[in-house]
């Protein structure tokens, strides 16, 4: 009996070790070829990038720096060396205010930007909406929720741990880097909630202390007395020391219930940074900060009469002319207007165009005007069946038509977010997408070039636990 158990025994002990080694061999095997995925983390969290807040990431000697929303809404950094095709990260850059009431939906405007400074530290400002009114007093405008927040990595080129640099007013909404050629940092922000000035701090010294905030777009209540004057800016670096500016008016409403988000008309101006004065289109100097009668008069690209806008992004072309886009689009009787197609706008020298262009989706992105005679936009869109894509489209007709050209990436059902153009971005990672299916607040976060995506390890890039897919949208909650 013992020595048939022992045998019996044995003959199972060689049974499971064949059958370990067997299996992982071929989970193993299984792992080498299908390993990489195309996102390089599953951990986006809400509405983890936009436009707006921008650069959101920066191309620096070789390693691509990407920064996006994340769990709780604080800022993450993730880090790409294409030598070595390795991805960093990613780490939690700081923590915001916002997010951390489990009874309140996604707030979503304290998305990070970033910014490189000349001795390689890493720049992060995020968290804003306006700052509370425990805050103190908001001399610039009103005040909502969160606080604007700068970190810095501790180190240069390192994005694993950062100190927060009390150097910012945290009264900031849709926080936005710009650093120009001689080092000089800017950052530009609503200076509050809707009813603020959009201000800009100027560094001279890699951001570790800012200039106080200087007003340029001014926020005033309008004369017929049922609503106040509003804006959405959009700030960006362009040749010979020039700050280009393109923005839409928001007719803020006086009730707070429902408040909807009509948006018209489109706008442009430009500062030269040797003498901090602004310029509209024809080089003629502005009264700052910009009211909305000195825009309508000086700086109109576009007025969409009863169609609403949101603001999409500016560049010079080889000539030194502006382009700049908005999407455009009908009320229909909805909180934020209905869908809106992205309209492309040209400065010829002597007018702008009429931004009607055939074949531009509704969509959002920003746009490469890098190579001459071509004006490029890299748009997330959706298809009619209802695949979510990033494609580029193309003009070689100055803007009157564009083709669609390489998609980067295409899922069935999957909505797409997109960041602006990464900074100096390596034609292997020009934009950060965010891709969301289902019932979550997480998605998946995409780094895309002229390859597709980047990809990485599916080991590494699936972060996400059991328990926070499970979680229940909090978009679906109350405000
Ligand atoms: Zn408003």
């Amino acid at each position: 009996m013992k020595n048939i158990k022992s045998i019996k025994k044995s003959y199972h002990s060689i049974f499971m070790v064949t059958f370990i080694v067997l299996a992982n061999t071929l989970f193993v095997n299984a792992q080498s070829k299908t390993s990489l995925v195309d996102h390089f983390t599953d951990k986006g969290y809400s509405n983890a990038v936009g436009t707006t807040q921008h650069p959101a990431g920066e191309y620096y000697k070789g390693v691509t720096y990407v920064a996006y929303q994340g769990p709780l809404e604080d800022p993450y950094v993730a880090a790409y060396d294409h030598a070595t095709k390795k991805w960093i990260g990613p780490f939690k850059a700081g923590v915001s205010l916002l997010g951390k009431n489990p009874d309140k939906k996604n707030d979503n405007h304290g998305k990070p930007a970033l910014i490189i400074d000349d001795e390689g530290y890493i720049h992060v400002v995020f968290g804003g909406h306006g700052g509370l009114d425990s805050h103190g007093e908001n001399t610039l405008g009103n005040t909502h929720l969160g606080k604007m927040i700068h970190v810095v990595s501790k180190k240069p080129l390192d994005i694993s741990s950062w100190e927060v640099l009390e150097n910012i007013p945290p009264f900031g909404t849709y926080n936005q880097l710009v650093k120009m050629d001689n080092g000089d940092i800017y950052l530009f922000y609503r200076h509050g909630a809707h009813r603020s000035n959009w201000v800009y701090q100027k560094s001279t010294d890699n951001a570790r202390s800012f200039d106080a905030p200087v007003s340029v777009l001014k926020t005033k209540r309008r004369s017929d007395n049922l609503a106040v004057d509003a804006w959405y800016g959009w700030f960006e670096k362009a040749a010979n020391n020039k700050i280009i500016a393109g923005y839409n008016y928001h007719h803020c409403k006086d009730e707070d219930d429902n408040h909807d988000g009509e948006r018209h008309n489109g706008y442009y101006m430009v500062m030269d940074t040797k003498n901090h004065k602004w310029y509209n289109v024809q080089g003629k100097k502005l009264t700052v900060p910009v009211t909305k009668e000195h825009a309508d008069k000086m700086t109109l690209v576009v007025d969409t009469g009863d169609s609403w806008t949101v603001r999409g992004t500016a560049a010079l072309d080889k000539n030194g002319n502006p382009h700049v886009t908005y999407t455009v689009g009908e009320h229909l009787g909805l909180i934020h207007g209905g869908p809106k197609q992205i309209q492309h706008f040209r400065w010829t020298g002597k007018n702008w165009t009429d931004g009607v262009c055939a074949n531009l989706p509704v969509a959002t992105g920003d746009m490469d005007l890098s190579v001459s005679g071509k004006i490029s936009l890299l748009l997330a869109s959706k298809t009619k069946d209802k695949k979510g894509e990033i494609s580029w489209y193309h003009s070689k007709d100055d803007g009157v038509s564009f083709q669609k050209g390489t998609t980067l990436l295409r899922r069935k059902k999957m909505g797409f977010t997109i960041s602006s153009m990464i900074r100096n971005a390596h034609p292997d990672a020009q934009a950060i997408v965010m891709g969301k299916v289902g019932n979550s607040d997480y998605g998946k976060m995409y780094l895309l070039g002229d390859n597709g995506p980047v990809q990485r390890e599916k080991s590494e890039a699936n972060q996400l636990t059991a328990a926070e897919k499970a979680q229940p949208k909090k978009s679906k909650k109350s405000k």
